[in-house]
C-alpha cells in the first residue's frame, strides 16, 4: 500500500516545487512597451535566472502613478519573495529605476532616451542589462564594483553603454547559490544533440 501510493505523493511535490520556482522572476508591463523588447528581455532573463520568464499587462488607472505600482503588483498575486519587474512605459516616471519590496520598476522610454546618443540596438541592449541587474539586486545581490558585470550600479550614461549584459563570474556564483536555494536547478543538462557530440 505504502509502495503505492508514494509515487502520486512524489508527483504532488514535484508539481508543487515548480510551480513556485514558475513564479520566481515574472515581468509586469505597463502602457505600451516595444513588444519586441520584453521578448529580448523575458529570453535574457529566462536564461540568467534558469526559469522560464513570462511577461503579464498590469492596467494602472488614469489617476494612478509609479507609486502604485507595488501595490498593484502584491495585488495580483505576487508572493513574498517572488520578483517582479515593471516594464513601464507610461506618463514619466521620477527616476528611470526604483527599487520596491518585491521587484523593480524600469521606466523604459526613459531610459531609452538617457542613452539617446546610442542607436537602436544599444539602447536595447541597455534595457537588457538594466533588467538583469535590478531583478539580481531583487532577489538579494548587490551592486558589483566590476565595471564589465550587468549588476554594475552605473555612475554614467558611457558606463551604462560599456558594461555587459551578463553577471561577472563572482556575480554568477553568489546568483546560482540563491537560485539554488529558491529550488532552481543552475545545472542544465546539454542538448541531446551536444551530449552526441561529447561523446564522440
Ligand atoms: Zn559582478
Amino acid at each position: 500500500m505504502y509502495k503505492k501510493i508514494t509515487p502520486s505523493i512524489t508527483l504532488v511535490v514535484a508539481c508543487l516545487a515548480v510551480s513556485a520556482v514558475a513564479d520566481l522572476v515574472q515581468v509586469r508591463t505597463v502602457g505600451n512597451v516595444d513588444a519586441e523588447l520584453t521578448k529580448r528581455v523575458l529570453a535574457l532573463l529566462s536564461v540568467e535566472f534558469f526559469t522560464e520568464v513570462k511577461a503579464t499587462p498590469l492596467i494602472l488607472k488614469d489617476d494612478q502613478s509609479v507609486a502604485a505600482i507595488p501595490g498593484l503588483v502584491a495585488a495580483a498575486g505576487a508572493k513574498s519573495g517572488d520578483v517582479s519587474l515593471v516594464l513601464y512605459a507610461g506618463a514619466a516616471a521620477r527616476d528611470v529605476t526604483a527599487l520596491f519590496a518585491g521587484g523593480a520598476v524600469l521606466d523604459v522610454p526613459a531610459l531609452r532616451d538617457m542613452v539617446k546618443s546610442a542607436d537602436a540596438e544599444a539602447q536595447a541592449r541597455c534595457v537588457e542589462k538594466e533588467s538583469v541587474r535590478l531583478v539580481a539586486v531583487s532577489l538579494g545581490l548587490s551592486d558589483c564594483p566590476n565595471p564589465q558585470c550587468a549588476l554594475h550600479k552605473d555612475r554614467s550614461v558611457e558606463q551604462l553603454l560599456n558594461k555587459g549584459r551578463n553577471p561577472c563570474p563572482p556575480c554568477q556564483r553568489i546568483l546560482h547559490r540563491i537560485l539554488e536555494v529558491r529550488g532552481v536547478s543552475t545545472k542544465r543538462d546539454p542538448p541531446p544533440e551536444l551530449k552526441e557530440k561529447l561523446k564522440k
